[in-house]
């Protein structure tokens, strides 16, 4: 019999997977739960059957794949952190009937300091970014826009056959052009539709001329791949005069979840991912914050089950206020590993002292939270140039901050003519500088959150 991508079960998993885009667009909650538990019965019969590395983990876990009955069995199912794949063999982390050398790879995870590599088969790949593109559409962008994406990327030189039809075409700008040179550049394209960092989205923005303006007038504007803090959110929609909707993805399954032009919720993308938020051992309720694990139901070459990237998210509720049918998330946290650990034990993540700043975003051009040592905080602010920082929203923003440190910490305001990007270019608004070997994600779970 025939084995891997062309074989009878991986056929039958892709058309499934087609099937997806038509149950994601299908508004029925019930059907979207029900497809879900099939393809989760399906991808833990595989991987149990063909990864050894989920093999071995099942069975330590004493769990077997035919216990696997309802959406509530997967928290029988063993978690995977990021590094428990790191240290696996390769050949144990892959399914036995896949051919290693056919498989795309992208690398991962320079600036989280755990490099991973994430494989797919070539139609999981498509698959998922058809999904992706699926979102999109969702937005509003019609097939024959033109998008321009910033991102740290020089993008595909082919011409694909839909580039020359001129359908969904698409111009990568990479993020370390300088400003001018990008400003040129997209008043020669004029894109319907912009993509790109949120940092780099916002600072572009900022240098925007009136003529810029008359020129580059998005319909809307994505942003994906690191926070997108209340900040540069506003400073994007005011330059631009468009929305923004952010994307939540990663490079392990792409999109994980997208922002509800409504609501503001994150509609979770359930016909590709199975997304749980964890607040230690139990599931979180809505509104809790908690560490996100997601099982991605397409990806059966290298399956992530449980898997666990090491990002804050607040659940959201049942149902989104829009009526979709989808899952939702309240808020992207940020990374774990941003996490500041204070004097008395506990941990803080500074997405919620940024909370308090927030008053100020009118006035600010951007800020960043730092954790010079642990009982040392520094915020930066970088006003706009020529306005004044009002005494009183500024008093309440210290207030609030050293209220969520708590006693023993010290918290200095700097107004700052500039914060400089990180080495790899990317902007960071929140960073420790606090070396700790106990900075490790498995902490006890009552030390994980916010002290709120
Ligand atoms: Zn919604």
């Amino acid at each position: 019999m025939e084995r891997g991508p062309r074989s009878l079960p991986y056929l039958r998993a892709a058309a499934a997977g087609v099937a997806g885009l038509i149950v994601q667009r299908s508004g029925s909650s019930t059907l979207l739960r029900s497809y879900q538990t099939a393809r989760l019965r399906a991808l833990l019969r595989h991987s149990y059957e063909m990864v050894p590395f989920y093999r071995q983990r099942f069975q330590s876990a004493g769990f077997h794949p035919d216990q696997f009955r309802t959406l509530e069995d997967l928290q029988r199912v063993p978690i995977t952190r990021k590094s428990d794949l790191r240290l696996a063999a390769e050949q144990d982390a892959l399914a036995q009937d896949c051919d290693p050398a056919r498989l795309i790879r992208y690398g991962t995870g320079g600036s989280t300091g755990e490099p991973t590599e994430v494989r797919f088969t070539r139609f999981e790949d498509l698959l998922l970014r058809v999904m992706r593109m699926q979102v999109m559409m969702g937005f509003g962008l019609r097939l024959w826009d033109r998008r321009a994406a910033l991102v740290y990327s020089d993008g595909s030189h082919r011409t694909s056959l839909l580039k020359r039809l001129g359908i969904l075409r698409n111009q990568t700008i990479h993020a370390h052009t300088p400003s001018e040179q990008m400003r040129t550049e997209l008043r020669h394209l004029r894109p319907n539709v912009i993509r790109g960092y949120p940092s780099i989205v916002a600072s572009l923005g900022d240098k925007l001329t009136d003529e810029d303006r008359n020129l580059i007038r998005p319909r809307f504007i994505t942003t994906d791949s690191a926070k997108l803090t209340d900040l540069a959110r506003s400073r994007i929609e005011k330059s631009f005069g468009a929305p923004v909707f952010d994307v939540y993805d990663c490079y392990e399954c792409n999109v994980i979840a997208y922002q509800c032009p409504r609501s503001k919720q994150y509609h979770v993308l359930d016909a590709s991912v199975v997304v749980e938020v964890l607040h230690g051992d139990r599931p979180a309720l809505p509104g809790e914050s908690g560490e996100i694990a997601f099982t991605s139901l397409h990806t059966w070459a290298a399956p992530l089950i449980r898997y666990m990237p090491g990002d804050l998210v607040e659940r959201g509720v049942a149902h989104c206020s829009c009526g979709a049918p989808n899952s939702c998330l309240a808020n992207i946290t940020g990374r774990v590993q941003d996490r500041f650990l204070l004097p008395d034990g506990q941990t803080i993540h500074p997405g919620f002292l940024a909370a308090s700043i927030y008053p100020l975003c009118p006035v600010l051009r951007s800020y960043q939270i730092v954790q010079e040592a642990i009982d040392r905080v520094i915020v930066k602010l970088q006003p706009i140039p020529g306005v004044q920082v009002p005494a009183g929203k500024l008093d309440a923003a210290r207030r609030g901050m050293a209220r969520d440190l708590g006693e023993g910490v010290m918290l200095r305001i700097d107004f700052v003519d500039e914060i400089p990007p990180e080495p790899n270019g990317k902007f960071r608004p929140y960073r420790c500088d606090v070396k700790n070997d106990e900075r490790h994600p498995s902490e006890p779970p009552e030390k994980l959150w916010s002290r709120n």
